[in-house]
């Protein structure tokens, strides 16, 4: 059932019109992946390598952050590496990467997340925390661990660069909150 629906979701072309190019989805993970990871939508260079988090954001989350090796971060009894939508969805008029498109979330995503038999989240950024969780705070949310689905998760702001800002506002997260998330990450994934 999951390795057909991982087919469909490969050959998925529905955004196509809309985008003005050919969708690439980018599919990463197991059904026994140990941990869920969630963000908005691949950047333009994962558009081209076909491979999560392969650019400054990427460099950032898994030797800044998690820091975890390649090895340790592509291996897929580890992580399942998705977003609100599986494709790059190009650029909006201000030159910004538009929205993640809805239909991809509630035609794919949350079939996968139903079918996957996980132990923790992680949700990326405030688009995808307010998808898994409309009602609370962003803020709130990044400094206390959560619950969705009966299980752990945890909500992190974005890696970007452009998200300098936020990080500088609030040193508590890379001086506190990274270094328990840290210890999580490493505690399901050693065994
Ligand atoms: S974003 Fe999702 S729905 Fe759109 S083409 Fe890609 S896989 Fe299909």
């Amino acid at each position: 059932m999951f390795e057909k629906l991982k087919n469909e979701i490969e050959k998925c072309r529905d955004c196509e019109e809309k985008f003005g190019f050919e969708p690439h989805p980018i599919f990463w993970g197991k059904q026994n992946s140990k941990i869920v990871q969630i963000s908005q939508a691949p950047s333009n260079n994962v558009h081209h390598s076909l491979k999560p988090f392969t650019d400054m954001s990427g460099k950032t989350l898994k030797y800044e952050w998690y820091q975890i090796t390649d090895e340790e971060f592509y291996n897929q009894d580890n992580f399942y590496i998705g977003a609100l939508a599986h494709c790059y969805p190009g650029k909006d008029k201000k030159g910004n990467d538009r929205n993640p498109p809805k239909c991809c979330f509630t035609k794919w995503v949350e079939q996968e997340l139903k079918m996957i038999d996980n132990q923790l989240y992680i949700i990326i950024g405030a688009k995808a925390a307010k998808t898994f969780f409309p009602e609370k705070d962003y803020e709130e949310l990044i400094f206390r661990n959560q619950t969705w689905n009966h299980k752990m998760a945890i909500v992190l702001p974005h890696p970007s660069p452009l998200n300098k800002k936020w990080l500088k506002d609030h040193p508590d997260f890379m001086n506190k909150r990274i270094i328990e998330v840290r210890k999580i990450i490493k505690e399901i994934i050693k065994d």
